[in-house]
């Protein structure tokens, strides 16, 4: 089999069979970007010579009999979220054109710990504000499903390497959907793991109640890999969890038995795409056939979510993103004639317009005599989110449902009217509110040949839970196994 059809742990034995190097594999990758990505546009940077430059380090460590680490020499592509000591790190922003990190986020020294080779940095929403990538400053990402539409965002570029075979695994940030609603546009696997799984030491903040990062792969058992690499205690970040990592990759082929599925009667409803529905009741059947208990549950406060969301998440944006001030970080005026016009002129010419409206509402859900009303009253509501999945899960053990209304949209089309694209995040916002592990895996496509995307929620730090009833379905089906043609 082709090293770009080949599964992360199929790699992974190659490699250390000794059947291929890491060499022979980073170069079909860059090879594959080399000739696509000119189309696709999935990555902002990749520097060839440093990438071999790894993967030749690996193959010497690994010859001389060193042991190596859980993912030696496989090639991995990050966001451009993560900070890369002495690599450019946009996060799609004019603001941070020239940024160059003087240290490592902590999943990427966890890569480096394992040996993993990091390929390059991948395109994205400006600051992971969207859902199609098409805000990012510097390029718009095309699904390679279908090059007229986008790969769903704000991970769209992650997304699209994985499903272009540009890498077999990618890391992306989820604080809304953005590394799930990708995954399902794309037709890969995307998982946003429970608040404080891993750190977010180094992630250029967005949202910090519901940032939180994760792994793109090919299949679910790539997933659980890097998912494993990624988790952990750092002290570094005060939201991170001192919780025991299991082995995910391990366990992930083990089914269970007397699995529950909730459904919830709020996802069913007007806006969903009949596709859609379609696929997702055929994959409670596959559940179904394989001994599960189908159950329904309900949501009622789901109702809620986008409108919630979109006050708290642009609230904490507009406080973050306080720091880029022309002093501190990133871009810098010109022409100014006072501190407050430098400020102000640095702001304006450094943030896209989305940036600038989540900027604006936020401000003003948090200004005095608006706070009370919108932003107390929507913590509120988040807190009745989070107990209606707290109720749920003492009787179902995963919540399935669409992880998108519709299939990936066209470019251009959600563009200007930010309100529907905002209600294309109705499936996934609700994890993030209530800080649940959630994972997107391919289950179907429409009748315009676009992946569905199945999305399943489990109670927190139930990774391993989830991730096993995603490999049960997976193993069923061969939805996953399809590859975009570019
Ligand atoms: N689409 C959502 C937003 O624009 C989610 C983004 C994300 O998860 N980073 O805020």
């Amino acid at each position: 089999m082709s090293i770009l059809g080949a599964t992360t742990n199929e790699l992974r034995v190659r490699l250390e069979r000794g059947d291929v190097t890491s060499v022979d594999v980073t170069t079909a990758y860059l090879d594959q970007i080399a000739v696509h990505d000119a189309q696709v546009q999935a990555f902002l940077l990749v520097d060839r010579d440093a990438a071999l430059e790894q993967a030749r380090d690996v193959d010497a460590k690994r010859q001389a009999g060193h042991a190596v680490g859980k993912l030696a020499g496989v090639p991995v592509a990050l966001k451009d979220v993560v900070c890369t000591k002495g690599v450019r790190t946009t996060c799609g922003s004019r603001m941070l054109e020239n940024f160059v990190p003087p240290y490592d986020a902590h999943v990427v020294q966890r890569l480096k710990e394992a040996d993993a080779v990091l390929i390059g940095k991948t395109n994205m929403d400006e600051f992971a504000m969207g859902s199609s990538t098409e805000n990012s400053a510097y390029q718009v990402t095309k699904n390679p499903w279908d090059l007229a539409r986008t790969p769903g965002g704000s991970s769209g570029g992650s997304a699209a390497a994985v499903s272009a075979s540009m890498a077999p695994l990618a890391i992306g940030s989820d604080t809304g959907g953005s590394i799930r609603q990708p995954a399902g546009f794309c037709g890969v696997v995307g998982m946003k793991p429970t608040y404080g799984r891993i750190s977010r030491f180094g992630l250029v903040a967005y949202a910090s109640s519901l940032d939180q990062l994760g792994p793109f792969a090919s299949d679910v058992s790539g997933a659980a890999l890097l998912l494993e690499v990624m988790s952990g205690h750092d002290a570094r970040d005060s939201t991170s969890v001192n919780v025991p990592v299991p082995e995910y990759s391990r366990s992930v082929d083990e089914p269970l038995a007397g699995l529950r599925i909730g459904v919830a009667r709020e996802h069913f409803v007007e806006g969903l795409d009949r596709e859609v529905e379609a696929a997702i009741r055929t994959a409670l059947d596959v559940y179904r056939k394989l001994g599960a208990e189908v159950k329904e549950v309900s949501l009622p406060h789901s109702q809620y979510a986008v409108a919630v969301y979109y006050i708290i998440a642009p609230s904490e944006a507009s406080s973050n993103l306080a720091r880029y001030d022309g002093v501190h970080y990133g871009h810098r005026a010109k022409d100014f004639s006072n501190m407050i016009d430098m400020y102000s002129a640095s702001r304006g010419e450094g943030f896209g317009t989305e940036v600038k409206r989540r900027i604006m509402l936020g401000a003003y859900a948090l200004s005095a005599g608006y706070y009370d009303a919108y932003y107390l009253k929507a913590l509120k509501v988040r807190r009745l989110i989070r107990q209606d999945f707290d109720q749920a899960f003492q009787s179902v053990d995963v919540i399935a449902s669409p992880v998108a209304p519709t299939p990936a949209f066209k470019i251009g089309e959600l563009v200007n009217d930010p309100l529907a694209m905002y209600l294309s995040d109705i499936y996934t916002l609700s994890a993030n509110l209530a800080g649940l592990p959630g994972i997107c895996i391919p289950a179907g496509f429409s009748g315009k040949n676009l992946p569905i995307g199945l999305q399943l929620l489990a109670a927190p730090f139930q990774e391993e839970r989830l991730l096993r009833t995603a490999r049960m379905f997976e193993r069923e089906t061969d939805w996953h196994k399809q590859r975009a043609k570019l």
